[in-house]
């Protein structure tokens, strides 16, 4: 299925009101929460975490597990934890930490409290001398191999390991020397003692602890055995007495597992509800591949405007709230689907044509000057022109004009067609804001380009106060010549030429689309050199733009957010 934006039923978000959006149903997890609301499961609480495991920055994917975890606790007054699941200490990292606690931040979420599921190092020590106590785990030496020939197949029973019937002692005293660091990597393992015959594969003796000798960001080098997610993440939201633990479809099969934990080591029920995890069009989404992207080069960082990540997505120039829309919109489902990227880009659409100026840039290499012959030299005057029409309160701002302007090569034609209302020899046309002009002559260089239109202007047809009397079809755009500032473009398109990168044949990086940027010159108004970092603004007739923070004094620099209508419709 392909969500577009008419298709999608028309959702409100309010991330601060503290209810669910009015006009719209309740997704299956709410309605499990009312359910428990309603039956005084956990006395009534909400509690939920958002964990996200500190190995790179967060994505849109991860935006919707945080609106749908933090609007759970805001719409029932719960609390939410952010907690870094930094439980293999070969691929995190403390800068990862930090990018996700400011990305969450800036979607517009704050949280109770920030844990690391590597505080319960030793809480989730003592649950494993626990089952080996109650007889439900144990030391096995089998290679990595011998475990996975022993495990097999669903379809047949597993059979044990040797070691599966080590005696109590045994298991401790040897557990205790692999926290002790007398082993090597790989050379034991702890798992837990459940069913090898068991459908589910996951029930088949999972490992629970393995030896690994690294440094972690936080324990330093305090250990040398790491849990696996399986025996981590369950325990863990049981310490923290979550409610409703969402995590993502792929996790259906391991929930018997995290039901077994907690009922075995009689700790606090959490309980684990699993949704569809976002998939966009022309996106990939996994962590390991946008890592791949920034180590090889084929972006120019986690950042990069094309990348679906958070800090991709704020310095393209989307907002928080556009992001918060976009999730509310997606709603949250049982199956696996594909959203079409350009809901995410009509979100972002909607909320600049609401919020920002409209000011004139003309994106050119090589602009077309067109002079005004019958404009005194010298002259310039003070246009006044309307930031915003959809917004009264933007009122209007000063924009230079003068004898000679910029305008789009795109806007002449030297031997028109039928019906093209812009810049033609003899044709007339009002400069945005300024004057009707009519193009005299057309001057070109040794190779027949043009480079120059002589043209006069009409006195009276001053925008605001015009009483020429002449009615024209088309407006243009235009920046003064000795007003205008130098800017940079980038011009951005779909970073992937195919609608799921991810299930083609062959790797991903084959389908990367190799005109994702175009950089191009630009002549901009003087005005947008008070610009901020971060800024957005519409550029007349080209799109939704922001100043990227690569801008410096003498060069701003603009990365397009997105196009004023979807070229992309099909
Ligand atoms: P990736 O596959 O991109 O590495 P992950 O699931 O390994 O994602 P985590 O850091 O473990 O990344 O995820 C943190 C939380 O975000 C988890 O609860 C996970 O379910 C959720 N999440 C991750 N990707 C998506 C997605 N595409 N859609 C919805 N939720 C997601
Ligand atoms: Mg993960």
């Amino acid at each position: 299925m392909t969500g577009s934006p008419t298709d999608t039923p028309e959702h409100h978000s309010d991330a601060s009101t503290g209810e669910v959006s009015p006009g719209r149903s309740l997704n299956f997890i709410e309605q499990i929460v009312e359910d428990d609301l309603a039956n005084q499961i956990h006395e009534g609480r909400v509690h939920t975490r958002f964990p996200p495991e500190p190995n790179g920055y967060l994505h849109i994917g991860h935006a919707k597990s945080i609106c749908l975890n933090f609007g759970l606790a805001d719409t029932y007054g719960g609390q939410t934890n952010l907690r870094f699941d930094d439980t293999n200490p070969v691929t995190e990292d403390t800068e990862y930490v930090d990018s996700i606690k400011a990305d969450v931040r800036w979607l517009g979420f704050d949280w109770e409290n920030e844990f690391y599921a590597s505080d319960y190092f030793d809480t989730l020590y003592a649950f494993a001398e626990t089952l080996i106590q109650k007889g439900l785990a144990y030391v096995d030496d089998s290679t990595a191999e011998e475990i996975a020939v022993q495990k097999g197949n669903p379809s047949e029973p597993g059979q044990e390991s040797p070691y599966r019937n080590r005696s109590v002692e045994e298991n401790l005293e040897l557990f205790r020397q692999m926290r002790a660091g007398a082993f090597g990597d790989g050379a034991k393992v702890l798992r837990a003692k459940v069913d090898m015959a068991s459908p589910n594969m996951h029930f088949r003796d999972p490992i629970i602890y393995r030896i690994k000798h690294a440094h972690h960001h936080r324990t330093g080098d305090a250990w040398c055995i790491y849990p696996m997610y399986d025996f981590a993440h369950g325990q863990s939201d049981s310490i923290e007495k979550i409610t409703h633990s969402i995590c993502t479809l792929e996790f259906i099969p391991h929930r018997p597992l995290y039901d077994w934990f907690i009922e075995k080591l009689a700790i606090f029920p959490s309980k684990q509800y699993e949704m569809a995890r976002l998939n966009l069009t022309y996106t990939v989404m996994s962590k390991r591949k946008l890592l791949q992207l920034v180590h090889e080069g084929h972006v120019t960082g986690w950042d990069d405007p094309r990348m679906p990540t958070i800090s991709g997505l704020r310095r393209r120039g989307y907002t928080p709230e556009s992001i918060r829309e976009f999730c509310e919109r997606i709603g949250v489902a049982k199956r696996e689907n594909m959203i079409d990227v350009g809901l995410l880009e009509f979100c972002i659409r909607e909320e600049l044509n609401r919020t920002t100026d409209r000011v004139m840039a003309v994106l050119d290499e090589n602009p077309i000057r067109l002079v005004i012959t019958n404009y005194p030299d010298g002259q310039t005057e003070t246009m006044h022109i309307e930031n915003n029409p959809e917004d009264p309160s933007s009122g209007a701002r000063e924009v230079p004009f003068s004898r000679e302007v910029y305008v789009e090569r795109d806007d002449f034609m030297e031997i028109p067609p039928k019906k093209y209302f812009r810049l033609a020899p003899g044709q007339m046309v009002r400069l945005k804001g300024a004057y009707i002009v009519r193009c005299d002559e057309v001057v070109k260089d040794a190779d027949g380009t043009v480079t120059q239109l002589n043209c006069t202007y009409i006195p009276e047809s001053r925008s605001g106060s015009d009483t020429s009397g002449i009615n024209v079809k088309g407006t243009i755009h235009w920046v003064s010549v000795a007003h205008a500032k130098e800017a940079e473009v980038r011009l951005y398109d779909r970073l992937f030429q195919v609608e799921d990168p991810s299930s083609e044949e062959g790797n991903f990086k084959e389908y990367i689309n190799p005109n994702s940027l175009q950089v191009i010159r630009a002549k901009v108004e003087p005005n947008l050199g008070q610009r901020q970092i971060g800024d957005r603004v519409q550029f007349i007739r080209k799109g939704y733009f922001a100043v990227d923070q690569d801008s410096t004094a003498d060069l701003l620099v603009f990365n397009r957010t997105v196009t004023l209508k979807d070229s992309w419709k099909k």
